[in-house]
């Protein structure tokens, strides 16, 4: 376990699924954290279930993200530690997709991260320390999804754009790495029906759904003092699901 302790992190999208994954490990690990959501009461209650503190914020919303962000420097004075990992997953085939469900995807997938992380900067460059992760995904980057071009294009799109920010940001000791979940069982995932989590667990060698926690390991090792030399880096963590398999076994 890495110690983040006397840290500060702030965990968006973290009420529920991925994020609250990412948050309880975070807090294992001793950071004092803030669960970030745009559901309040969710995300109140998760923050009392780990001992941490809630901020709600739309990562959409420009604005919102700024205010988030500054009420944690109000309180701390420094801000350790970003985890943009808000991202929804409506479907869509493209006979049906409108201009306004692929605006949605990119709003809260793509431009969320953008937003958050130009929050994030000023307060970890004027310490000359920051550690971002982004929830980027298998999906888009390196599979793709009947039904989530657009989702696809956004998670893509976040490794787009976590790439030239780490180099903008190397000189500062701030990282900017993501991680790339497989299949994780959690709330989002759930909603996608019985027999899509059957088959998704079935195309997992190991035949099993990732755990919140999963992620929320390898967010905290990327988000960690020891991670310094990495940055603009994936780590896929999806149970082996996009190694193409050469044999059967
Ligand atoms: P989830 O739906 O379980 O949780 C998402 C959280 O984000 C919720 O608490 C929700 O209230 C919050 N949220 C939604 N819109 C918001 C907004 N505009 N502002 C602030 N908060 C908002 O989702 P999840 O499955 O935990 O996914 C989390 C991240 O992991 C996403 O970026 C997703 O793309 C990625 N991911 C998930 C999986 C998976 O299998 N679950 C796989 C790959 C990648």
């Amino acid at each position: 376990m890495f110690s983040l302790e006397n840290q500060v992190a702030l965990v968006t999208g973290a009420a529920k699924g991925i994020g609250k994954g990412i948050a309880s490990v975070l807090v294992l690990a001793g950071a004092k954290v803030i669960i970030a959501d745009i559901d309040e009461q969710a995300g109140k209650a998760t923050a009392e279930a780990l001992g941490a503190e809630f901020e709600r914020l739309d990562v959409s919303d420009q604005a919102s993200c700024q205010a988030a962000v500054q009420a944690v420097l109000d309180r701390h004075e420094r801000l350790d530690i970003l985890c943009s990992n808000t991202g929804i997953f409506p479907q869509a085939t493209l006979d049906s997709m409108s201009e306004a469900d692929w605006e949605q995807v990119m709003a809260v997938n793509l431009r969320g991260t953008f937003f958050m992380v130009q929050a994030a900067l000023p307060a970890m460059r004027a310490r000359r320390y920051g550690r971002i992760v982004i929830t980027s995904s298998i999906t888009g980057p390196i599979t793709g999804f009947p039904g989530w071009a657009h989702y696809g294009a956004s998670k893509a799109g976040q490794l787009g754009f976590m790439r030239s920010a780490a180099l903008e940001c190397a000189r500062d000791g701030i990282t900017i790495n993501a991680v790339m979940p497989g299949n994780v069982l959690t709330e989002g995932l759930k909603a996608q029906g019985e027999e899509y989590l059957r088959q998704m667990a079935e195309s997992v060698p190991a035949k099993i759904l990732g755990e919140p926690e999963d992620i929320g390991h390898a967010a905290c090792f990327l988000a960690s003092p020891e991670a310094r030399y990495i940055t603009g880096q994936t780590l896929v963590v999806d149970g082996g699901q996009v190694l193409p398999e050469s044999f059967e076994a």
